[in-house]
């Protein structure tokens, strides 16, 4: 077993989109600062109204696959095929755009805590027209398990751990994402495997952590995409308050990405027939 170190740090800036959101993005904070096959992770978390209130109202999207994920809060998801969906605490909407959706998602809540995370997850060329498609996953039907002082939340991915296999709510066969959300006990040293070939990061949301490599601790950032290098399996130390941090790790897909904001393709001619298609009300058709 090869342990992952420190590769890259990417802090998350402070920015604001939909109709005035303020996120903390790492991931895709520019066109240049992606993790193939993860275009963008935006942070969300605020107590003031101000800060969510205007929420994401209709908008498209082509090319590529969202995860949203609540920690805390009430958002309302409603599509161009019908869906509606409560995203509430603990739960996940799993968003395939495919060749084309249009939706919106709205706080249900005038007051109090919103927190989450939303993940941009990119489609293969041979994927990115499939037929749009919607998930809601409800906090009970995402598996947990514990081990070695962490408590592990598996959203997406296998991990085997001590010889059993886990698999967690959603699967995919072409990009493989593992998204795990960790929480790791004061001064507990847990690993993880991350298999080789799949691109790996950490994002520390609460707490601190060491990542343990050989004699070396380095102190992982927070609110930051800590971009891991290459190896097999991830060794944490959590520290004196113990740690939250999403593990998000994914097969590269090792395409050209040409990116319009909602619209992510493969190529400008692409995006441009995207962009006609929605003007044409025909990205849905
Ligand atoms: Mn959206």
């Amino acid at each position: 077993m090869t342990l992952r170190a420190l590769k890259q740090i990417i802090p998350a800036l402070d920015t604001s989109d939909g109709a005035g959101v303020r996120i903390k993005r790492s991931i895709g904070q520019r066109q240049t600062v992606r993790m193939d096959p993860f275009l963008m992770l935006d942070e969300f978390g605020s107590e003031q109204p101000q800060d969510y209130i205007a929420g994401f109202p209709s908008h498209p999207h082509r090319g590529f696959e969202t995860v949203t994920y609540m920690i805390e809060g009430h958002m309302l998801h409603e599509d161009h095929l019908g869906n509606q969906g409560n995203l509430r605490n603990g739960g996940v909407q799993w968003m395939t755009a495919g060749r084309g959706i249009v939706h919106s998602e709205m706080p249900q809540q005038e007051s109090g805590v919103m927190r989450g995370f939303q993940l941009w997850l990119n489609l293969p060329a041979a994927e990115k027209m499939k037929p749009a498609g919607y998930r809601d996953i409800q906090p009970e039907d995402i598996p947990v398990f514990t081990h070695a002082g962490a408590t592990v939340k598996l959203i997406a991915g296998t991990l085997t751990v001590s010889g059993t296999e886990v698999t967690g709510a959603v699967t995919r066969s072409s990009t493989q994402p593992i998204y795990a959300d960790i929480h790791v006990e004061p001064n507990a040293q847990v690993s993880l495997p991350v298999p080789e070939a799949l691109n790996a990061m950490l994002y520390l949301y609460e707490g601190n952590t060491n990542l343990v490599t050989g004699d070396e601790r380095t102190a992982l950032s927070l609110s930051a995409a800590n971009v891991l290098a290459d190896g097999d399996e991830i060794m944490l130390e959590g520290g004196d308050a113990g740690a939250r941090l999403l593990l998000i790790a994914g097969r590269p897909i090792g395409e050209p990405v040409v990116q319009y904001g909602p619209f992510v393709m493969n190529t400008r001619e692409e995006i441009e027939q995207a962009l006609r298609d929605y003007q044409s009300g025909r990205l849905t058709a």
